[in-house]
């Protein structure tokens, strides 16, 4: 496959929508796969020189990249996590703590969650959508403790320590086959 093509999404929500694909070749286009959505036919852009089996796999990763962006953007929607997040900032952390984001993402199916100390952002896996809510406090606990210890010292487990089901929610991910994060 190319990695050289870039993959252009259509904008909007979409995945619910389509009901059959359409392919459009062009000899004027050679860096990019683009994609739109026109009514409930998801219409892929490709270009002429490339094979049915390359045009099988670009559309392939087309159909994830928009199914998974739909999902994030169904995910965050709610803004469970951000309200998660400021009662435990509350519960263990005094309400110090400042972060600019924390969203789920699709692009993290091991690692559990991560945290941006530069810019404050963290990240936690769509994966944590689907299990117990006990556990997904743990995960944010600990990423919210990241913007206040970078590593996994005895200091960082220590302030994660104050979440009374921290073992218990470790074991449950790495039951899971979850890395630390
Ligand atoms: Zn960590």
């Amino acid at each position: 496959m190319d990695s050289q093509l870039q993959l252009a999404l259509p904008t909007g929500d979409t995945v619910g929508l389509i009901k059959s694909i359409e392919v459009r070749r062009s000899a004027r286009r050679r860096r990019t796969v683009a994609a739109k959505v026109e009514e409930e036919t998801l219409i892929v852009y490709l270009p002429q020189r490339m094979s049915k089996a390359e045009e099988a796999q670009w559309i392939e990763k087309m159909r994830r990249r928009l199914e998974d962006r739909d999902r994030r953007e169904k995910l965050n929607s709610s803004g469970d996590l951000g309200r998660r997040a400021k009662d435990l900032n509350e519960r263990y952390f005094g309400g110090k703590l400042k972060w600019s984001s924390i969203e789920y993402v699709t692009n993290q199916n091991s690692r559990y969650g991560s945290c941006t100390i530069t810019d404050a952002t963290i990240r936690i896996s769509d994966v944590l959508a689907t299990m117990p809510g006990w556990v997904r406090d743990y995960v944010i606990v600990h990423e919210l403790a990241h913007l206040i210890v970078p590593d996994h010292s005895t200091r960082f487990w220590k302030l994660v320590g104050a979440y009374p089901l921290t073992e218990r929610a470790r074991g449950f991910l790495i039951a899971k086959g979850m890395d630390e994060s």
